[in-house]
């Protein structure tokens, strides 16, 4: 298994961090050992002083492919769920200064909680999907999906012409605006269109 991420996806968080906007979907991965499940908590690492947070729409693969066209990737997932894709944002900006792999700074341990999932057809349109992020019960991220700048079957139908979607994948679809730093004793709550399905503690 393992989990695909789609960076700067959302024009007005693109912007917030000062990156262009890209033409083609920009992404990379983290290991399955990223994964934290069933509302763990996230111990805060000692390699860095400043983890964000990035919440953003995430698709379960179903089905095995390659070069899947835009028109039928839809029928390679079902479930929709929400996670946190955490950065070690200092980290990240060193290693974008000197043209790094991002992989220490968004790889680590934990940097994927990951919350319940939803099957797609219990919602009007996955493209027009509201989700959001309460920090201490405050209103930090509020996306929709009709902002990506690459739709869900757009991003499919890249990245499987590089690499070969297989049963279990994941993929986060890129955060809208309002990332910020996490801080010890946290507590975030994640919502699709008002239904919570992640619930975390920074310890
Ligand atoms: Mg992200």
């Amino acid at each position: 298994m393992k989990i695909i991420c789609i960076g700067r996806n959302y024009i007005e968080h693109a912007k917030e961090l000062s990156n262009p906007i890209p033409k083609k979907p920009m992404f990379f991965m983290k290991p399955e050992t990223a994964l934290l499940q069933k509302n763990m908590p996230f111990f805060y690492p000692e390699f860095s002083e400043n983890i964000h947070y990035e919440t953003e729409i995430v698709l379960k693969i179903k089905k095995i492919g390659k070069h899947i066209q835009e028109k039928f990737a839809h029928t390679y997932y079902d479930e929709i769920g929400i996670g946190i894709d955490l950065t070690a944002r200092d980290i990240q900006d060193q290693c974008k200064s000197k043209g790094h792999p991002w992989e220490i700074a968004k790889a680590f341990d934990g940097s994927a909680p990951l919350g319940k999932f939803i099957n797609k057809r219990k919602f009007e349109d996955i493209n027009n999907l509201n989700f959001s992020l309460r920090v201490n019960g405050e209103i930090r991220q509020d996306g929709n999906t009709k902002d990506m700048i690459f739709s869900f079957d757009k991003i499919i139908a890249y990245v499987s012409q590089f690499v070969t979607l297989k049963i279990g994948d994941l993929i986060f679809t890129g955060t809208p605006e309002g990332v910020g730093p996490i801080k010890l004793d946290d507590h975030f709550e994640a919502y699709i269109e008002g239904k919570k399905l992640l619930d975390l503690k920074i310890k």
